[in-house]
């Protein structure tokens, strides 16, 4: 097992014939003071006019750090590839895969869903290694446009496909409860790298599996 930040980790692993791989993904952390926000978070409310001086309310500003801190906190996780025996070389796609993260603009969160492919290379992925992925990259301050790309990155230099896609489709609170208040809006952006980017018929495949027609309909 090997420990791998993920910026800055270079290359593709490098290839154990016949063995399943497992690298260890540990998020880059800062030390997180939760005292120090607890006290920030009473000032904030407190200067927004929000008593919290009652029964309820009293244990706030300690929840509101807690909760960011959670948020802001990946957890570790084992990225487990195996050989690609039977050289499968068709798209694999994992489609919504649930999403939390939060606005780096306003700080309230933008939910949604995640749509991750790849063409296998020498290597495949676990499966439910995608949506780790996704959310070592969601649970931080973001903004979707960056998140979309570092997701598709990540793989790509990780995992060595022969191609990434990544398509992202959210709403953000900060749409949906201030500003024009668009309620249901959602925020769709994409990333494609690889062979999805350079050949119009893949990347033409990959957007119809991620978004089929009817969903594209109905939205
Ligand atoms: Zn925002």
């Amino acid at each position: 097992m090997t420990a791998v930040l993920p910026h800055t980790r270079t290359g593709p692993p490098e290839p154990v014939n016949g063995e399943h791989r497992q690298l260890r993904v540990v998020h880059p952390t800062t030390p997180v003071d939760l005292a120090a926000a607890e006290h920030a978070a009473a000032a904030f409310l407190a200067a927004l006019g929000v008593d919290v001086d009652t029964e309820n309310r009293r244990g706030t500003p300690g929840r509101m750090a807690r909760a960011y801190a959670e948020m802001f906190a990946p957890r570790p996780f084992d990225l487990t590839t195996f050989p690609n025996e039977e050289r499968y070389d068709e798209l694999v796609l994992a489609r919504s895969i649930p999403l939390q993260s939060v606005c780096e603009h306003h700080l309230l969160p933008f939910v949604g869903i995640a749509h991750v492919g790849y063409l296998p290379g020498d290597r495949i992925l676990g499966l439910s290694k995608l949506a780790w992925v996704v959310e070592m990259f969601a649970r931080r301050p973001q903004v979707q446009e960056r998140l979309t790309q570092q997701v598709a990155d990540w793989l790509h230099t990780t995992l060595g496909p022969r191609g990434v896609g990544v398509v992202i489709e959210a709403e953000h609170l900060c749409m949906t409860m201030r500003g024009v208040r668009s309620g249901g809006a959602s925020t769709v952006t994409s990333a494609v790298r690889g062979h999805l980017r350079q050949d119009a018929a893949a990347r033409a495949e990959f957007f119809a599996l991620a978004l089929p027609r009817t969903d594209r309909r109905r939205r």
